[in-house]
């Protein structure tokens, strides 16, 4: 028996990008000059995908005077666990990142509107949800009971954070049980969905939204699509678990391009909130 010799692709050649300069697009593959981008709102000009950007930018996109007054800026998590590798990773992404956990909230204006805004960083370890992530999310949510404002919280995960075991999945329940609360005020929550907001984060507080907005392209769910197909063995319909796909199917209200982003929210907080 003989086996057929392998040819090794040859590697594609690579295009030399100066640092900092060129951005390639993920979507459509364009390469694009990062000013332009970032002029843009990272918005690709070509397929309009939108670039993953950090919470301190949507802070700048949304707010009013792009001011945040942040609140439990040093909760940082644990290592109940003792899970390998955990605690340098921390230290890592808290280096590099310049916040303790991948999630910020605190009081706010929107369009004069003053509300109480959340927002998750997937650039933190893919904006795992620990229990410092449940806890802040948890308390931004008891802070708009309490204040009785409005709610906005921004997510952007992969999941729950697999390194704090069931500390981590304890928060699920944690952070659904204050929206039950705040539900009884009738304050009203929006929540905002951006690329990609998954698992553990999806099936908690993420789509539990009066009024759920989401980026065009995201990618939303709770299994991501390979998963799945692989579970059910066979094909999953084009651009499932797309954003407009989740927008035909009921579980999103509204899908709107970053650059609208702030105007709708502070049309719906007009429409929903009375305030002054
Ligand atoms: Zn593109």
């Amino acid at each position: 028996m003989w086996f057929k010799k392998k040819i090794k692709a040859k590697p594609e050649e690579k295009l030399e990008l100066p640092d900092g300069l060129w951005a390639k697009c993920e979507a459509c593959g364009e390469i694009l000059y990062r000013k332009e981008l970032e002029k843009n709102l990272w918005m690709c000009p070509k397929c309009h995908f939108h670039f993953r950007i950090s919470c301190r930018d949507y802070i700048a996109l949304l707010l009013d005077d792009a001011k945040l007054d942040e609140e439990d800026t040093d909760l940082e998590p644990l290592d109940p666990l003792d899970f390998p590798n955990y605690k340098r990773k921390l230290k890592d992404a808290q280096q590099k990142m310049h916040m303790k956990d991948a999630v910020v909230y605190g009081l706010t204006k929107i369009g004069g509107t003053p509300t109480i805004f959340t927002a998750m960083d997937f650039g933190f370890m893919g904006g795992s949800m620990g229990s410092v992530v449940g806890e802040k999310v948890a308390r931004a949510i008891r802070a708009a009971y309490e204040k009785e404002l409005p709610l906005v919280i921004l997510s952007a995960s992969g999941g729950a954070r697999m390194q704090e075991g069931i500390f981590s999945l304890m928060q699920l329940a944690k952070t659904s049980a204050e929206l039950a609360l705040l539900n009884q005020k009738r304050i009203p929550y929006i929540s905002i969905l951006t690329h990609p907001t998954t698992a553990g984060v999806m099936a908690s507080y993420a789509s539990l939204g009066d009024i759920i907005v989401a980026e065009p392209g995201a990618l939303l769910g709770f299994t991501g699509p390979r998963v799945i197909e692989q579970t059910i063995g066979g094909k999953l319909p084009p651009g499932f678990q797309r954003s407009e796909f989740m927008l035909e199917h009921g579980l999103v209200d509204i899908v709107v391009s970053r650059k609208e982003l702030r105007n709708t929210l502070i049309r719906i907080l007009n429409i929903v909130w009375k305030h002054g």
